[in-house]
């Protein structure tokens, strides 16, 4: 498995003078398998535009195009690359888009494809020659073929989100973004009239057990790409944003014997001289003995 790092940024494109190094598209992360040649994306945020123009002058000398796309779930930041993912323009691209669907009445395809319209851009859907399919996914096992396995397990954000895991042989890759703990959702001050002992205590094991059930996804995995938008301090005034800290991800995936992680969806104020000083903090290499973490930056490529 090789994977490759498009778009790191998370909730808007933030291109400049103070992001060049890391790199200010949202995200978008290319996975190839070997033997047989296989090309999986997840998520369609801007940096799927550069993918797809590397793919017309690397793949399509090859044939046609013949892809995946899973999304990690439909927020904008994740989506809005998709009407200039070039290879949609080109008859012979198959390219079949999995995702999870948070309104039944809005389909997978309204939402992605839908952004192609008048409304927001010069194309239409309906214009499109190439053959895409929309598969909806929920929590599932799927086989993918090649001997690639998928798992899929709902994270916690304000929309339906999933994490993934690829198998294949003996290596596993995984991601949990956009994410944040699981909380208690009832009231745990004993001085509110609301408190219940009960209830609060029931709520503490409810969130305890989401959260190990989050983290046993990742176990052993050889590349975990997390969330890790906020500090601590800025965590505390965004609770419920669906993102989180560094110590968190590096707490869960020391827990589940992960073997590299990548941290994902900087955020987008975040600039290169801030994200340099906070890997001198949180990064480290495998001679420490523990999960080798480092900060995700567009162009990088790992082999697993
Ligand atoms: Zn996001
Ligand atoms: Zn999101």
């Amino acid at each position: 498995m090789k994977v490759k790092f498009w778009g790191v940024r998370g909730s808007i494109p933030s291109p400049g003078p103070n992001t060049v190094k890391f790199g200010g598209n949202t995200p978008c992360i290319e996975l190839r398998f070997d033997d047989p040649d296989r090309l999986i994306i997840i998520d369609a945020g801007t940096g799927i535009r550069e993918l797809g123009n590397d793919l017309m002058i690397r793949d399509f000398q090859k044939g046609p195009i013949v892809t995946e796309i899973f999304l990690t779930h439909t927020h904008w930041d994740h989506i809005m690359g998709f009407p200039f993912f070039t290879p949609i323009y080109v008859p012979t691209t198959a390219l079949k888009v999995y995702g999870p669907v948070t309104y039944e009445e809005d389909t997978l395809d309204k939402v992605v494809g839908g952004q192609l319209t008048y409304r927001y851009f010069p194309i239409r859907e309906a214009e499109l020659t190439s053959k895409i399919e929309y598969v909806s996914l929920k929590e599932t096992s799927l086989d993918l073929g090649d001997g690639i396995k998928l798992t899929t397990k709902y994270l916690n954000h304000p929309i339906l989100t999933l994490g993934y895991r690829f198998e294949k042989g003996d290596k596993v890759f995984c991601t949990a973004f956009d994410t944040e703990p699981f909380q208690n959702v009832f009231c745990t001050d004993p001085d509110e009239p609301s408190y219940d002992e009960a209830m609060a205590q029931e709520g503490d094991n409810v969130a305890r057990e989401e959260n190990e059930r989050l983290e046993s996804f990742f176990e052993g995995a050889d590349l975990l790409i997390h969330d890790t938008q906020y500090t601590q301090e800025e965590y505390a005034s965004k609770m419920g944003w669906g993102h989180t800290t560094f110590e968190h991800a590096l707490a869960a995936a020391k827990n589940n014997n992960v073997k590299r992680m990548a941290l994902y969806h900087h955020d987008p104020t975040r600039t290169d001289a801030q994200i340099e000083a906070l890997a001198e903090k949180y990064c480290r290499t495998d001679e420490s003995g523990d999960t080798e973490v480092f900060f995700a930056q567009e162009g990088m490529q790992i082999e697993l």
